[in-house]
């Protein structure tokens, strides 16, 4: 887990490293330098470098790879949907 201190609040949160690297992978950006994260009592969104967190992602690399397949396919179904039901 990343752990990350609200700039804001001050609270502790912790990031998935799995869901952080599927995030980022999904972005339109190739190199994101940043991963906004959210926190969960004051809703700031927080910028968290990402190359603070690449040793915890490339540790679950596979998992992102693999959640990436997943998402893409589940993207690929609802599209499918969307088009029979119009
Ligand atoms: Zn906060």
């Amino acid at each position: 887990m990343i752990h990350h201190t609200c700039f804001k609040c001050g609270r502790r949160m912790e990031l998935d490293p799995i869901i952080v690297g599927l995030e980022l992978k999904q972005l339109k950006v190739k190199k994101p330098k940043y991963y906004q994260a959210h926190c969960p009592a004051c809703k700031a969104v927080n910028k968290v470098s990402v190359s603070q967190m690449q040793n915890d992602m490339d540790a679950v690399r596979e998992e992102i790879e693999s959640g990436l397949v997943e998402v893409q396919k589940a993207k690929a179904k609802m599209k499918a949907a969307k088009k029979k039901a119009k």
